[in-house]
C-alpha cells in the first residue's frame, strides 16, 4: 500500500536553519501553485487508494480551510490509515483543529524546534513554550493526539541547560512522538552559511560545537527512553504503535507518490523528482525527472537507519564484507541473529558509515 507525500512549500517566515526548497512567496504565486497541484493529482492514474497521507513543506498548515477541502477531496482514499498535517506553533486554532479532522488529518507534526524563547526567537519564529502547551489541548480536544515535536540541536544560544529544558517540556506534554534533528550546517540555510562563512546576523558564534550537539542528542535518546519514547529511526522516536507510518515507507522502500514542487516519487524501482522550485513547477515546463537510484543499496542502508536494523542478503554480505568487519571491530555495526544494526555510537557517526557503503 503507497503513500501519498504533497509539498506546500509556503512559510509565514524563513527560519535562520531551514535549508528547504520552501519560502515567503507573494499571494499570486501560491494561488497558481494550487492550481497546479490540483491539475497535477487530477492527472494521476488512481487505480489505487493511498494508505497514508502527508502534507509536508513549508507549512500546509497555514494552507486556507477552502483550499485544504478543496485539495484533499482530489486524494481518495480517506479515511488514511494515517494523514499528517505540518503545522507552525502559533498558529493553531480551534477551527483549525477541527477542520483538520474534518478533513481526515489525523495527526499533527509541530515544527516547535525548541521551548526556549531566546533560542526559538533567533530561528526567525515567534512561538512560546506556553503557546505549544496550549495548542498541543486545543488539537487534543479537536481528537487530534497523534502529535509530533520536532526538536533541533545545534541551534544558535543552546546550552546543555537549555536542551534540558525542551526536553522538560517534551515530559510535561508527552506527545506519543517526537523527532530530534542535528542542525544540518551547509550553504542552503542562512545559519549554515553563516556558520560556514562567518558573520553575526544568525548567531553562528553562537551555536554549539558537534561535539557538544552529539552530546544533545545522546541526552535525547536517554531522557526520552526514561520516558517511553523509543527511537525507532536515527531521528525519530515514538511511544509503542505511534511510529509514523508514512515516513517508515521512506525507510522500507515501499512505494509513495509525491505532488508539489520537489515532491519525490518511488514506486519500488524508480525515483522521480519534480522541479524543485515553485516558480519551475508553477510554469509547469519541467516534468518529473528521473533520479538515479541503486535500490538494493539502498534498501540495505536506508534500512540501517531504522533501530530494527536489516539483514543483509547473501550478496549484500559478500560486497559489504569488508565495511561490515570494520565497523564492527571499531563497535559501530553489530549483528544479532543475522540482523546487522547500527550500535548507539554507530547512529552519531552514521553519516561516515553511509558514506563508506556508498563509495563501495
Ligand atoms: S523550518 Fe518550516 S516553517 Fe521554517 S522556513 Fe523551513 S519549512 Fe518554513
Amino acid at each position: 500500500m503507497a503513500g501519498v507525500y504533497l509539498s506546500y512549500p509556503f512559510c509565514a517566515q524563513k527560519c535562520t536553519y531551514c535549508n528547504f526548497a520552501s519560502g515567503v512567496f507573494p499571494a499570486d504565486v501560491e494561488a497558481r501553485y494550487v492550481e497546479t497541484l490540483k491539475a497535477e493529482i487530477s492527472r494521476h492514474a488512481w487505480e489505487w487508494k493511498p494508505e497514508t497521507l502527508y502534507l509536508g513543506g513549508g507549512t500546509p498548515g497555514n494552507m486556507p480551510a477552502g483550499v485544504l477541502r478543496g485539495l484533499l477531496e482530489t486524494i481518495p482514499g480517506r479515511p488514511w490509515l494515517e494523514a499528517t498535517i505540518e503545522a507552525a506553533p502559533g498558529s493553531i486554532t480551534p477551527e483549525r483543529a477541527r477542520l483538520w479532522a474534518d478533513c481526515g488529518i489525523n495527526r499533527v507534526s509541530l515544527g516547535a524546534q525548541s521551548f526556549v524563547d531566546k533560542e526559538i526567537g533567533r530561528t526567525g519564529r515567534k512561538h512560546t513554550a506556553e503557546v505549544v502547551a496550549r495548542e498541543i489541548m486545543v488539537l487534543q480536544a479537536a481528537g487530534l493526539g497523534n502529535i509530533n515535536i520536532d526538536l533541533i540541536a545545534g541551534l544558535s544560544g543552546q546550552t546543555a541547560a537549555s536542551w534540558r529544558e525542551s526536553l522538560d517540556w517534551i515530559e510535561r506534554l508527552g506527545p506519543p512522538h517526537v523527532s530530534v534533528y542535528m542542525l544540518e550546517v551547509d550553504f542552503d540555510s542562512r545559519l549554515g552559511s553563516e556558520i560556514l562563512l562567518g558573520g553575526k546576523r544568525y548567531g553562528a558564534a553562537q551555536t554549539p560545537n558537534e561535539d557538544k550537539v552529539a552530546a544533545f542528542y545522546e541526552t535525547a535518546v536517554e531522557r526520552l527512553a526514561g520516558m517511553g519514547i523509543e527511537r525507532y529511526e536515527i531521528s525519530n522516536f515514538a511511544r509503542p504503535g505511534f511510529e509514523s507510518r508514512h515516513n517508515l515507507k521512506y525507510w522500507k522502500l515501499e512505494p509513495y507518490v509525491g505532488f508539489g514542487a520537489d515532491a519525490h516519487s518511488f514506486d519500488g524501482r524508480t525515483r522521480m523528482a519534480n522541479p524543485e522550485s515553485v516558480e519551475e513547477y508553477n510554469a509547469g515546463l519541467a516534468a518529473p525527472e528521473r533520479v538515479p537510484a541503486r535500490v538494493d543499496e539502498e534498501r540495505f542502508f536506508v534500512g540501517l537507519r531504522l533501530m530494527e536494523g536489516v539483514r543483509p542478503t547473501p550478496d549484500e554480505r559478500r560486497r559489504f564484507k569488508e565495511p561490515i568487519r570494520r565497523f564492527r571491530e571499531a563497535g559501530l555495526l553489530e549483528t544479532k541473529n543475522g540482523v546487522l544494526r547500527l550500535t548507539d555510537r554507530g547512529v552519531l557517526l552514521s553519516n561516515e558509515v553511509f558514506q563508506d557503503f556508498l563509495d563501495l
